[in-house]
């Protein structure tokens, strides 16, 4: 039984780009799955269809048990935590607390368990001494860790990444790999980072012009001969 399913997926935008082209994949519960290809081969957009930011407009995807439709999108979000390419865009309160404790709020958790949540997202990423600072004195590395401990927060079964580790000094890229590392969630990670592909992800889709140009265990995808 698959846990992610994407069966001919299509995706043009309103411009007429044809970003994915007819992509199809399924990936196993606790895989780590790297999505690697050249800028614009249309690895974000595929993402963005994992957690129901884009709808399929062809083709299905399908989570867990759901398809992804208007009806179970909500559902869908709460199972894909979905980690931006830039943090940014992912914390916007006064404190890092908050940025944590946003999530479990809006589900309508009790307090208590908001604050366990909280408490064990931070502790899991290393940022616990962060909780009271403002996120956008953050650096880049502490930054994207406060992000990823907003979606544990949420207790998704899938993490999707879209270049984690872009703009991140050699220090934070290594100590946000051996983070990722100690995760037994399936991964998908969108990335440049070789490094990361090779420590992290057994598996690695190719991308090339919004379709599949290679689907395989990472040490062959990466081996020239
Ligand atoms: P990647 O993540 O691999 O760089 P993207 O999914 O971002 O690829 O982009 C795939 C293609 O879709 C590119 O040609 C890009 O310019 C185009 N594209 C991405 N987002 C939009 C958008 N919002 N509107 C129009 N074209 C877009
Ligand atoms: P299982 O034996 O658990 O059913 P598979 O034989 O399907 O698993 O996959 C074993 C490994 O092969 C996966 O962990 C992954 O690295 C790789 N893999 C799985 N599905 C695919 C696929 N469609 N294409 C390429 N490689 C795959």
């Amino acid at each position: 039984h698959h846990i992610v399913e994407v069966h001919e997926l299509e995706h043009t935008y309103p411009d007429g780009t044809a970003a994915v082209r007819g992509i199809s994949f399924r990936i196993h519960h606790g895989e780590a799955v790297a999505v690697v290809g050249a800028n614009g081969a249309g690895k974000s957009t595929l993402l963005l269809h994992l957690n129901g930011y884009l709808t399929p407009q062809s083709g299905t995807v399908r989570i867990g048990d759901f398809p992804l439709t208007k009806e179970t999108v909500k559902d869908i979000r709460r199972a894909v935590g979905m980690i931006f390419q830039d943090p940014d865009d992912q914390l916007f309160m006064p404190s890092v607390y908050e940025d944590v404790a946003f999530g479990p709020l809006n589900l309508g958790l009790p307090p208590e368990e908001v604050e366990q949540r909280v408490q064990q997202a931070l502790q899991r990423t290393g940022v616990e001494h962060l909780r009271e600072r403002p996120p956008y004195k953050l650096s880049g590395g502490e930054k994207r860790a406060v992000a990823i401990a907003t979606v544990l927060a949420m207790s998704p079964d899938i993490l999707v990444m879209d270049e984690p580790t872009s703009n991140l000094d050699p220090l934070s890229r290594r100590t946000l790999i051996e983070l990722l590392a100690g995760f037994h969630h399936t991964k998908i990670i969108a990335t440049h980072d070789l490094d990361m592909v090779i420590d992290l992800c057994e598996r690695t889709i190719v991308i090339h012009e919004g379709t599949i140009m290679a689907d395989g265990p990472t040490t062959d995808i990466f081996n020239d001969d």
